[in-house]
């Protein structure tokens, strides 16, 4: 695998400037638009090949997803191009300074298996916004949407503009040996390790959507039945492979009877008796996590579910009560239709206990109660957080999305999914007919009058 000479050809293609000006990023994001309904069948097909998802999912939680992105980035690029003014010192005067956001130059973007289109394109429409050339690595474990995905990439860009590798985790390795001036990961925090360090080695920035245990609190006074609903939706989505799945749930002592009761009832109505029946309930990414999770299965008692099948990589959604802390289960980020209920008794046993976890991506309270959100959003880190619901803080283009400690580094979505392909680069223009004498030597006030002058004149 030999990418350094491919390499020097996008960053010649960058420094020639062809990527800077908006009516050329505005032309690439609308072929990447048309691209995607021109490809739409076949990726709809490959999603439904790697993952079980059906159309409606594939479009839902992928398609529709860099759709909107698209269409964000497009009514607001010329907004984020537009050089935000800034204050200058006196000193200087008169002079103009502004940030302006300067693009890196050449990406390297690298998706995961679970959402095999929606996170290696979203990043990529943030990348063409921001003015980079960029080169994608989809996930090899979603093999025939890896195929699709560089069909469409291969099909509507230049190479020496955007370009596609696929491969597995020596391909990886190679395209990190390299250069690079961003790197863009989503996957595990392990590889998210493997990545900064290359990346240090060329300081170059990067951008790390990573995993974790994403907890759900569920406080006495909340609405049971429907954190029930949205748990079980949040969870057993594309069969709880999400990054911002909930994990594993805290539900306090007396409510526990109640939830689990509409747990298993909400995942009946969405999923009916025989979720194998079911067009809306998808399958294990590859044999080797539907292993893993087979093990999970063990780690407690099954209060619901635990059916499951090798051979179409079939695990139905289950629900695991008296699972010890110590089990792999409650140590490892479960990514499967597993979902632990562990009791608490007060807040405080619960946030001591959350506390022992690295940072996750999400983490999700449940409660009415305004002083107990607040402790909730205090004293449990976590990269987005939702109250009252689960998933949602990532959905859209508004909010930005991104971990923190163990579950990442950065964030994106629209206007910080720009910002992360972007260095803010500071201008200062000033003019030339007027040149204050006060900064060069030799000093004419005394220290104290310096000091006196630097408190008025730079009040900030
Ligand atoms: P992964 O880390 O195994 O793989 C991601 C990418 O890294 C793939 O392109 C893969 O080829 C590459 N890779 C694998 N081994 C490598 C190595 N040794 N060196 C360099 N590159 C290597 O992740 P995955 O299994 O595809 O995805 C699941 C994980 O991703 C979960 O932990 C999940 O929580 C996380 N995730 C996070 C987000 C997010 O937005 N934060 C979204 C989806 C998934």
């Amino acid at each position: 695998m030999e990418f350094t000479a491919p390499l020097a050809r996008q960053r010649a293609f960058f420094q020639t400037g062809a990527t800077r000006p908006a009516a050329f990023r505005r032309a690439q994001l609308e072929k990447l638009q048309a691209a995607l309904e021109r490809h739409e069948p076949a990726l709809l097909a490959a999603l439904q090949a790697d993952l079980g998802r059906s159309p409606f999912q594939g479009y839902a939680t992928e398609l529709g997803v860099v759709h909107t992105e698209l269409r964000h980035a497009l009514k607001n690029l010329d907004g984020w191009l537009h050089p935000a003014g800034r204050r200058t010192p006196w000193f200087i005067a008169p002079a103009r300074g502004w940030v302006q956001a300067e693009p890196y130059g050449v990406a390297l973007i690298f998706g995961p298996w679970n959402y095999p289109v929606q996170l290696l394109l979203t990043p990529l429409v943030s990348a063409i916004a921001a003015g980079n050339a960029a080169v994608v690595k989809p996930s090899e474990l979603a093999p025939r949407t890896a195929e699709a995905v560089a069909a469409l990439v291969r099909e509507t860009f230049a190479p020496e503009f955007i370009s596609v590798v696929t491969g597995g985790a020596d391909v990886a390795v190679a395209l990190l040996a390299e250069r690079w001036d961003k790197i863009f990961f989503t996957g595990s925090t392990r590889v998210g390790r493997v990545v900064a360090t290359a990346a240090a080695k060329h300081l170059t920035p990067v951008t790390l959507e990573l995993g974790g245990k994403c907890p759900a609190v569920v406080c006495g006074d909340a609405d049971l039945k429907l954190a029930a609903k949205r748990i079980a939706w949040g969870k057993f989505l594309n069969a709880g492979q999400t990054c911002v799945a909930p994990d594993f749930v805290l539900v306090q002592r007396g409510g526990r009877g109640p939830f689990l009761a509409a747990l298993k009832a909400a995942v009946v109505e969405f999923y009916g008796a025989d979720p194998r029946q079911s067009a809306d309930y998808g399958r294990i990414g590859s044999a080797g996590h539907f292993a893993r999770l087979g093990d999970f299965l063990r780690a407690g008692n099954i209060f619901h579910g635990g059916a499951h099948d090798a051979a179409t990589r079939f695990l139905t959604p289950t629900i695991l009560t008296d699972v010890p802390l110590d089990a792999p289960a409650m140590q490892e980020e479960i990514f499967g239709p597993i979902l632990p209920v562990l009791e608490f008794e007060t807040l405080d046993e619960a946030l001591a206990l959350l506390r022992n976890y690295p940072t996750p991506l999400a983490f999700y309270g449940f409660t009415n109660d305004r002083t107990t959100e607040a402790r909730l959003l205090a004293e449990v880190r976590s990269g987005g957080a939702c109250i009252n619901d689960v998933v949602s803080h990532m959905i859209g283009t508004g909010l930005p999305f991104g971990g923190l400690g163990a579950s990442g580094l950065g964030a994106y979505h629209g206007r910080a999914g720009f910002e992360a392909f972007s260095h803010p680069r500071a201008v200062v223009r000033r003019a030339t007919w007027l040149d204050l004498p006060f900064r060069y030597p030799p000093a004419r006030i005394s220290l104290a009058g310096l000091k006196r002058a630097m408190r008025v004149l730079l009040r900030g």
